[in-house]
């Protein structure tokens, strides 16, 4: 996985999915996240053969950009999609359409709570179609540059 911004960072800066929290009226609150500006920075499987369609989602706030949050793991295909990907777990397609944390990656005591963001405040329709033209968007390049031989 290679964060997106490494491979089309104007578009990445353009729509990075940022979440303002605070204790202004129009930002959200959640208890126990200390108030921050947070992005949902998106990573992607560079492998040329791998058509994995799905995407890492680290939370970092601005406070201190260093550190992964959260990690996140989400796929917007339908969930048939992603049991046909996993025929030994089926079962695990549901989590990987809701958004879950990724065991392997950087965590936090607020995970929990990024998690729940995401799924009930980041996640809607745009943003799932978002990540999947980035994801396509991403993919192309990468094959553009294999193709001029500068990868
Ligand atoms: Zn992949």
């Amino acid at each position: 996985m290679i964060p997106f911004h490494s491979v089309l960072p104007e578009l990445a800066v353009r729509e990075v999915r940022c979440l303002h929290l605070g204790d202004t009226p129009h930002s959200h609150s959640l208890p126990g996240l200390p108030p921050d500006k947070y992005a949902y920075v998106e990573f992607y499987c560079a492998e040329p053969d791998c058509d994995c369609r799905r995407v890492a989602l680290q939370v970092v706030g601005r406070s201190q950009p260093a550190k992964a949050l959260a990690t996140i793991s989400y796929g917007w295909e339908n969930e048939a999609f992603y049991r046909k990907q996993m025929p030994s777990a089926p079962e695990d397609a549901r989590g990987v359409i809701r958004g879950e944390l990724e065991p392997m990656l950087e965590q936090s005591e607020f995970a929990e709570e990024f998690l729940k963001l995401f799924q009930n405040v980041v996640l809607d329709e745009p943003y799932r179609l978002r990540l999947r033209r980035h994801y396509r968007l991403f993919k192309a390049e990468l094959a553009r540059r294999a193709e001029r031989g500068t990868v």
